[in-house]
This record gives C-alpha cells, structure tokens and sequence, in this order.
C-alpha cells in the first residue's frame, strides 16, 4: 500500500499482505472483539513457529508493555540497578523507571552500534564493587543488527544476571542461524505501525520459560485469582493484544520472509549506489550475525553535512531521521550512571536513517540516492 501523501517517501511505512482483513473480519463474523480468541492465539503459534518451535510467544499491547512486564518477570523492583544499553530507544529504559529502579546505562561498540561487551563487564564489575549488584541486563538489537550474542551472553552469564533482549527492531534478523528473539530470559518484539510487520499497535514477550509465559498472561490480563469473583493477590495490567489487532499480526506472519528480503534489498541497493562515496559509510554484518535491515543508517563526515542531506531531502517529501539520541544525553535521564565511551554519541551527531520500507519502490530509492549523491560529490 502506497502512503496517502502523493510522491511523499516515508521513513518506513505499514505494509499489509492482503490476508490480513480476512482474519479482521473473521474476528467479526465470530464476535471476539476482545483481548483473547483465536486470533490471539494463532498470532501467538505463528511467531512461535518462525522463531523456534521450543519458544513461548505472549502478545501483548506494545512493545513497551512486554518490557514492562518482561522487568516485572525478572524480578525487577524499587531501588534496583538495571544496565541497559544507551543507544536505542526511550521504550527500552522507561519501564526501569516505571517500577521505581534506575537505569545505568552502558555504551555501544563500534562493530555493531549496539552494548559493548567491555563496557559492559566494567559496569557490572564497577556497580558490584559498588555494593550492588545489577538485578538485568537490557541489549537491543538495534535497526536490526543483533549485538555481541556470545560476549554478552557469557559476561551475564558468570555474573549471574539475567538479560532482557530487546529485538523490537528485529524479527526476522538472526545470529549465528539462531533468530534474534530467542536468545535472552525473556525477549521482547513490538508490532508498532513503523516495525517490520505490525498491527498498527502491539507487542510480545517471548521466552523458553513456560512459566514466564504463563505469568505474563496472567499478569497482562489484571492478575485474576482463581475465583468465580474478582479476587486478586498481585497487582495486575490491561497489556493482552486485542483479537480483532492479532488478527492482522496473523496476516502480517504470512509475509515477514518478503519484508526482510524487501528491507535488506533497500540496504544492498543504497550501498551499491553510495558506497563508494567518500564520506558515507554503512554498518556491515560481523561474520554470524543477519540482519532484518529495518533501517538503512549511513554515517556521514559531520553533523553539518548529515543536516544539510535531512534537510534537503525533508525540502522534497522525503523523511530521514538522525539515529537515536543516546539515553545517557537524554535530559530526562540525566541523574542516572553511565559507562561511556563516545561511540554512540558520535553515531548520533553523523548517522542518518534513510526511507526503508518495505513498500518503497526502485523509483523511490531513486529518489533519495540522487539526492545525497547531489550534495556529496558537489
Ligand atoms: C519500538 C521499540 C520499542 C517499543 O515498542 P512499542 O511497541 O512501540 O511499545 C522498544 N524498543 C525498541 C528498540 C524499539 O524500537
């Protein structure tokens, strides 16, 4: 489906397969306009399903939702440390603050913009020396490149600290042939109008723990005892995935294999076109990682010249977006502890995110290559 604003390019943009008002309507016909039926159920078996058949799938409201409860799993409470990765997306760090614990947070590498591994073990070894040790970790898989797996999977594990995997940016991506959502105590996508896939608004936890499955369940659905009348023992949340929203998650399933083809063709078709520019660089796969390429970024020389390339193409309808600003520069987390280096800052200041729907065609990427290429080899 094209956007509704002629000839605009956007950033990236919902792309339905067509199967998806079928399983809407079906919600309809049958009357589940509800937070549970089938629709939530089949959405649930078909992530399970690509992801890995030993993986349990709750869909929730949001990503941000399944973080929330995912901290709650995790045992997360008021006062707690938790390390979270400073270059992603406020939703990562936000639901630390929403049960009263404090984010830390920790800076990227070089190789794949996300958590450094040494920084990471300088943190945990900093805060124990400190008197308190962190009670999770949170790693993102950013725009779709899955972090250091090994590293940093074996640095939680010798400490003994569970990881939160954030792959809300990356269903579809994979590392080592395993897919990215499978690999932390609980793992976490969303399903935002702006995902790979989405329904319009969504999320799920994922984790191997069917326990963890069944508690955020229960949990996301206001924490019912088992009683004929309303009886609760725990504070529950309203964070179940509507039947009528998983309904279009299902048909969203049908398809994911084309959208991380469609995304990863845009990456191939912008390097091939700019690659060779001096000046613009590309983050590469390490050898073992797969990326879904959710958004083409390119580094530019300097934050001038990355303004003045977003603001030209914004002056002819096209949307680009500088990358994440670091959460440890951003002025709501100012209080908070970080271990920095300058490497997420300096990402922030040079790297631009390029259109990379899934929906873009070769006359839209056109059109963003001869813009940039305009300003660069001036
Ligand atoms: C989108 C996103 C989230 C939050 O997901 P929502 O479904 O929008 O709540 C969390 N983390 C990252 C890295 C994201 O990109």
């Amino acid at each position: 489906m094209k956007p509704t604003i002629e000839n605009k390019i956007w950033l990236s943009s919902p792309h339905m397969g067509g199967a998806e008002l079928e399983y809407v309507k079906d919600a309809f016909d049958t009357n589940w306009i509800a937070p549970l039926g089938p629709n939530v159920n089949g959405f649930e078996t078909s992530i399970e399903n690509y992801l890995d058949n030993e993986v349990h799938v709750a869909a929730l409201s949001s990503g941000t939702a399944a973080i929330h409860l995912g901290l709650v799993l995790l045992g997360v409470t008021r006062g707690d440390e938790v390390l979270c990765q400073s270059f992603t997306f406020s939703a990562s760090a936000n639901p630390i603050c929403y049960l009263g614990a404090e984010p830390i947070f920790v800076d990227s590498d070089k190789d794949t913009w996300n958590i450094s591994p040494v920084l990471l073990k300088k943190a945990i070894e900093d805060r124990i020396s400190k008197g308190k040790k962190p009670k999770a970790i949170i790693a993102v898989h950013l725009y779709g490149m899955p972090y250091k797996v090994k590293e940093i999977h074996e640095i939680a594990a010798k400490y003994n600290i569970p990881i939160l995997e954030d792959s809300a940016e990356a269903l579809g991506s994979s590392y080592d042939g395993i897919k990215c959502g499978t690999f932390g105590d609980i793992a976490v996508l969303s399903f935002n109008g702006n995902k790979i896939i989405t329904t319009s608004g969504g999320g799920a936890l994922v984790t191997r723990n069917k326990n963890y499955k069944e508690k955020a369940v229960f949990l996301a659905t206001q924490a019912r005892d088992n009683a004929p009348h309303y009886q609760h023992s725990n504070i529950g949340y309203n964070y179940r995935m509507s039947n009528v929203l998983a309904g279009i998650g299902r048909g969203q399933m049908e398809v994911i294999d084309d959208r991380v083809a469609a995304r990863r063709s845009n990456f191939e078709y912008y390097k091939q076109k700019l690659g060779h520019i001096s000046g613009i660089e590309f983050l590469e796969e390490m050898r073992g990682m797969y990326s879904n390429r959710w958004l083409t970024c390119i580094l530019m020389p300097s934050v001038q010249i990355r303004e003045n390339i977003r603001l030209k193409l914004q002056s002819v309808d096209i949307e680009s977006r500088p990358l994440w600003k670091p959460m440890h520069l951003q002025p709501v987390f100012e209080y908070c502890d970080s271990y920095v280096d300058g490497t997420s800052e300096d990402l922030f200041e040079r790297g631009l995110c390029l259109p990379s729907g899934s929906n873009l065609g070769l006359d839209d990427l056109t059109r963003v290559v001869e813009v940039i290429l305009k300003i660069m080899t001036k």
